[in-house]
């Protein structure tokens, strides 16, 4: 809404002096998706203390920001994943052309990582996903007065 801001519900995002929140620049959401922190406010909500691992928090514990924007949202998160891990093949390529690494060992090598990589990546490219999201569309953010809905 408009003057969604002026709600209660909205009061602890305002600046002590009552003032209009501050905007969370491009800069600030680029630092909090590397971080894994909420890209509204900028708090590690994104995962919970428990299967951190596994799970995420639907909305962030602090602002109320839901993470998930939709049915599907987090389906650019696999392709941050696979694009990482992808990339991640070619210098393995490069030592096979080059003759430094045997085609067996280099098979076996590029199978581990495609398994062991995204494993340990999940929660990255979840946040980098939603931090380009939020880097694209900087005003959809509640701070930026955009029309997410808050807790
Ligand atoms: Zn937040």
């Amino acid at each position: 809404m408009f003057l969604g801001f002026l709600t209660t519900g909205n009061r602890d995002r305002m600046r002590p002096d009552g003032d209009l929140p501050a905007p969370v620049s491009r800069g600030a959401i680029l630092r909090r998706g590397l971080a894994h922190a909420c890209p509204n406010c900028g708090a590690h909500t994104l995962y919970p203390r428990a299967l951190r691992w596994v799970a995420m928090n639907e909305a962030c514990r602090k602002c109320g920001l839901r993470f998930e924007r939709g049915e599907g949202f987090f389906l650019g998160a696999m392709v941050v994943s696979y694009s990482f891990t992808g990339l991640m093949l070619v210098p393995i390529l490069v030592l096979v052309i080059a003759g430094m690494i045997n085609v067996g060992p280099a098979v076996a090598l590029m199978a581990a990582w495609c398994v062991l990589f995204p494993l340990a990546f999940y929660r990255t490219s979840k946040s980098l996903w939603m931090m380009a999201y939020y880097l694209a569309l900087p005003s959809d953010l509640p701070a930026n007065g955009g029309g997410v809905e808050p807790r």
